[in-house]
């Protein structure tokens, strides 16, 4: 029997060990998946021996700390520096970041986008943008602080702080920030996320299992929006085909996983 886990703090929200178990279950695969609240995201590496694991995913906050824990990154991951998916080969951590494709299979019924404004700057952000720009659409940063802003300014995106932010016209505004989360908090002042959601056609929030303040405000606004449950939906198919090393189809797993979704 393998174990996977889910390593985040908060952890407790997480829909992951259900999407994963029905996947196992259903498929006939011996193997269990379960939630980890991490505190330290140093102590990733350590903890992931510790339990015995098999796999794990990584949420907020240790996305970084995940990069930085594996032996070997590969693919996408390389580019964002966030890992979300580790699989142990050869007693060594393999990282990969499934959460961007997760994403774009969220919005993919939204045609014609071509400029993207992001709020927030962690590891959600950071995959999100960089598909956007290989996709060659145009994308701002709105960020909290500054601390992280200097990744995104190497890639050629715009960025701001509350503080500078200069008003466009956006097709889509995502919500990457975990204000809305565990509090009632909107990404960004109230003033300015309502300029914003005036400025743009579609919203989108990396959060779910609830309507946010953001989504509350784009839906009052009559903005057509999606929540993170797509996102999650699509990042756990890629990446349980991770953990089963491909032994079942995407279709297959994705069916399964939907089903967890009615539970
Ligand atoms: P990180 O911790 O890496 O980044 C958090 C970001 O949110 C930072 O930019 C931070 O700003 C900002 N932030 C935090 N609190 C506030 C606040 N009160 N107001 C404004 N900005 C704030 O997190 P992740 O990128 O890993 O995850 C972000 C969110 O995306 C989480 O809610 C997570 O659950 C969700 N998520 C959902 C997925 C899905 O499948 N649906 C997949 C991945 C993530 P600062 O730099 O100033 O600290």
């Amino acid at each position: 029997m393998k174990l996977f886990a889910i390593f985040g703090n908060p952890v407790s929200h997480s829909k992951s060990p259900l999407m994963h178990n029905m996947v196992f279950k259903d498929l006939g695969i011996k193997a269990c998946y379960t939630r980890i609240l991490l505190e330290d995201g140093s102590k990733l590496k350590e903890t992931f021996f510790k339990l015995g694991l098999s796999g794990v995913n990584v949420t907020v906050p240790h996305k970084e700390a995940a990069f930085e824990s594996c032996d070997e990154v590969r693919g996408f991951a390389k580019k964002v520096g966030a890992v979300n998916t580790i699989v142990l080969e050869d007693e060594k951590l393999i990282g990969y970041n499934t959460d961007a494709d997760g994403f774009m299979y969220a919005i993919k019924s939204y045609e014609n986008i071509k400029k993207v404004l992001v709020l927030g700057a962690g590891g959600t952000a950071k995959a999100i943008v960089q598909k956007f720009l290989e996709e060659n659409k145009e994308v701002t940063i709105l960020n909290r602080s500054k601390q992280r802003l200097d990744f995104f300014q190497k890639i050629s995106a715009k960025t701001y702080t509350w503080e500078d932010f200069v008003l466009e016209k956006y097709d889509i505004v995502v919500n990457t920030t975990s204000a809305g989360l565990n509090d009632e908090n909107l990404p960004a002042p109230k003033n300015l996320i309502e300029k914003i959601l005036l400025n743009t056609s579609y919203a989108a929030d990396a959060i779910y299992g609830k309507l946010t303040p953001f989504l509350k405000e784009a839906k009052d606004k009559n903005i057509p929006f999606v929540d993170g449950a797509d996102m999650l939906l699509g990042q756990g198919v890629l990446a349980n085909e991770l953990f089963i090393n491909k032994s079942f189809s995407k279709e297959m797993i994705l069916k399964s996983m939907k089903k967890s979704f009615l539970i």
